[in-house]
């Protein structure tokens, strides 16, 4: 059978772990070539592995302007193009307002937003041009925000403001892109088994243990597969927005 991504070239943030480590294996299957970036080299090279050839690691902390512009420019050296952003990496720090220790704030701001923009920023030049060319005359961006980006609640304040602010980023760039036939996807996943509660500290774990304890979750494959069903659509379909929660979770 025919692979929809056959031809074409991805860059995954955060793949060394949860959601995108599966997205990555997932745009791998339908043919893509995938630049796998995060810190964690090791993580890295061993999902290289598991995808084989095809896949190319790249040790970067996205936070850095010139890091994450390395990382795009080594994806398009090795595969001469990009037509997938997967804009993946996130860190989640949740606890009240008050009191809160600021350099939480802060990872949140630089990573979920801030290290986004860079990459995106670095990547659109060359999604713009892979929208114009063979195999697939269409690019994506595809950016994992949280139900935490339609739904605010306390205790998540910072966490929801980098979410709602990567909606809000979304629709301006799609609407400024999308007649150039690069789409801008955003998901937004309820709760899902990956390393990401495991930052917090232990009394916020707790308070977690209270809200999601009780849930069947989802799975990072299930989060892969909207991811997957955005990006292969034909041309002229743009998926928008993707809402995933588990079956169970209420909010
Ligand atoms: P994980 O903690 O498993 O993955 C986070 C990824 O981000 C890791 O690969 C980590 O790799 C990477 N990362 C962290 N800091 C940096 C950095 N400075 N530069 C580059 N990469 C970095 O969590 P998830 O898979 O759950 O999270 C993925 C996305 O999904 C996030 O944006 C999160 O907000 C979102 N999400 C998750 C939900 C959930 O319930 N799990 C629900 C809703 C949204 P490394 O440490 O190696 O750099």
């Amino acid at each position: 059978m025919t692979q929809a991504l056959a031809g074409t070239a991805a860059l995954v943030t955060g793949a060394s772990s949860g959601i995108g480590e599966a997205t990555a294996v997932a745009l791998a299957e339908q043919g893509a070539r995938v630049a796998l970036v995060a810190r964690r080299k090791d993580r890295l090279e061993a999902l290289a592995e598991r995808i084989g050839g095809g896949a190319l690691v790249i040790e970067a902390d996205i936070t850095d302007p010139a890091q994450a512009q390395h990382a795009v420019n080594s994806a398009v050296a090795e595969f001469g193009r990009l037509d997938t952003l997967v804009n993946n990496a996130g860190v989640m720090l949740l606890g009240p307002i008050v009191d809160a220790p600021l350099e939480e704030w802060q990872r949140m701001v630089h990573l979920n937003v801030l290290g986004l923009l860079y990459c995106t920023h670095a990547a659109l030049p060359h999604l713009i041009a892979a929208a114009d060319r063979d195999p697939r005359s269409v690019a994506d961006v595809v950016n994992i925000s949280s139900t935490a980006g339609r739904v605010a609640r306390m205790n998540s304040g910072v966490y929801n403001a980098t979410k709602f602010g990567v909606g809000a980023f979304s629709e301006s760039l799609r609407q400024e892109v999308t007649t150039r036939h690069v789409r801008v996807t955003l998901i937004e996943p309820g709760a899902t088994a990956t390393e990401l509660a495991f930052h917090n500290r232990p009394v916020i774990l707790e308070e977690m243990a209270k809200t999601f304890g009780g849930i069947e979750v989802l799975r990072a494959e299930d989060i892969a597969n909207g991811v997957l069903y955005a990006v292969t659509q034909p041309r002229h379909v743009a998926v928008n927005e993707v809402l995933i929660r588990p079956t169970e979770q209420e909010r």
